[in-house]
């Protein structure tokens, strides 16, 4: 028989009706010839309230109990999606990561995956039953328990279903899919039937947190087509698979906005052979992970270099870099934190010019001016100051024509 997985966020398990009604939901794709595994969130805002306690105690507590804590959420999803599924008659085993065999790296907070045991799991559907198993967690080689990052159950399920080779990897949350653009920032964005696996990760590493970026990783390298659909209403989703030819007739898929970076700028240093190279490989010592960088020229044979990083990561940055100004003869340091990255996604970019210079021209018609440009072969992205994100993200669904018609005539009427 054919596995399918499915996948409940947070808001999905929010209450034990939610719950109830996803113990439904399986059941009826069992009647429809599937075996089904489940794969579990904690209940919305569980994971949030016990990272709060910790934080309450020291932000910069011990990442170990930080891990130890906030993989606690899964483990009451688990045990209620079961119970739920015995209530209508179904067998159901929870297993927690560790149970599960999810090894990860030891890296806490942000350990990924290395391999799924996934014997037992098959020995549950194969004797009739579901298994239930704990998302965002994982357990080291050394059986320290690890979590995979914020939103990492969509990892944890993409993982799951590539091991048990499952027809399909069903992400339930709170939108019938994905849309053009966050639903929350453009009321009436169009929503989308297909999306390749190379879109989504363009839109997913933009900031569209719809699905976790490391989930559609999984899905393209095992070839496991993700569908996100919504738990509250049955309806169709979206599918997100290989790239079908009809795809490339649209030029802009979707639009993503960031504001979890901030910008470090290193102004007045020598323009010569190797300075780029110093900066880079100090930050890279110390795991910092840079996403955007530009150099400009100023004056003198001085130049100034710009890079964003994760908000999480900044203090680290500034201390590495404040190191460098001394090294390097810097004139001055500046941090900007309040920038947002806004990007524009489609494979249609492939084969049709003229997109970035579309994209610029409606930033500059709204009076929105760009600090950094980065593009890749199917991204357009820009770094904006971060009070202009919403201005921004709604100008260019309008210009690329990502807005339903009805609702557009509702907002000019407005
Ligand atoms: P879950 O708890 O089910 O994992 P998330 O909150 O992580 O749910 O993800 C769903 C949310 O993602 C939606 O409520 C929506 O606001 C947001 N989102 C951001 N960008 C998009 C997009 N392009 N399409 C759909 N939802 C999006
Ligand atoms: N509960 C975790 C979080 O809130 C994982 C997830 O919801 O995907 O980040
Ligand atoms: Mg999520």
């Amino acid at each position: 028989m054919p596995i399918l997985v499915h996948k409940y966020g947070g808001t999905s398990m929010g209450s034990v009706e939610r719950i109830l009604s996803n113990a439904r939901r399986i059941e009826r794709d069992r009647d429809s010839n599937y075996q089904v595994a489940v794969v579990v969130s904690a209940m919305a805002g569980e994971t949030n309230r016990l990272i709060d306690l910790a934080d309450q105690i020291d932000p910069r507590g011990s990442a170990r109990e930080r891990d130890m804590l906030a993989s606690a959420g899964e483990q009451v999803s688990i045990a209620l999606m079961a119970m739920a599924l015995h209530s209508i008659g179904i067998d159901a085993v929870s297993f927690t990561a560790t149970q599960a065999g999810i090894r990860t790296d030891r890296f806490h907070q942000r350990a990924k995956i290395l391999s799924i045991d996934s014997e037992r799991l098959h020995d549950v559907l194969d004797s009739g039953g579901v298994p239930v198993v704990a998302g965002f967690q994982g357990i080291t080689d050394t059986m320290e328990v690890t979590t995979l990052g914020r939103g990492a159950s969509d990892t944890t399920a993409a993982a799951i279903a590539a091991s048990l080779e499952a027809e399909r990897c069903d992400i339930y949350t709170d939108v019938d899919g994905v849309y053009a653009a966050d639903p929350r920032i453009v009321p009436g964005a169009k929503r989308l039937e297909r999306v390749s696996y190379d879109e989504m990760l363009e839109l997913a590493g933009a900031g569209s947190k719809v699905l976790q970026t490391r989930s559609v990783l999984f899905a393209k390298k095992y070839h496991v087509p993700l569908q996100v659909l919504s738990s509250f209403e049955d309806k169709p989703g979206t599918l997100i698979s290989e790239e079908a030819p009809v795809m490339e007739d649209v030029v802009v898929t979707g639009i993503a906005s960031d504001r979890s970076e901030s910008r470090v700028t290193l102004r007045g240093i020598p323009d010569q052979p190797g300075i780029a190279a110093d900066i880079f490989e100090a930050l890279a010592a110390e795991g910092i992970s840079v996403d955007m960088i530009i150099q400009s020229r100023g004056h003198d044979n001085l130049a100034n270099i710009s890079y964003t990083v994760g908000k999480t990561d900044l203090s680290d940055a500034v201390n590495v870099t404040e190191g460098l100004v001394k090294t390097l003869k810097a004139r001055e340091m500046g941090v900007d934190e309040k920038i947002a990255k806004v990007s524009v996604v489609g494979v249609g970019m492939k084969s049709s010019g003229g997109v970035a210079a579309r994209v610029f021209r409606t930033l500059a018609d709204n009076g929105i001016n760009i600090h950094m440009i980065s593009t890749s072969e199917i991204r357009i992205s820009t770094v904006i100051d971060e009070d202009h994100t919403e201005p921004a993200v709604r100008a260019l669904a309008k210009e690329f024509d990502l807005i339903e018609e009805a609702a557009e005539e509702t907002v000019a009427a407005s």
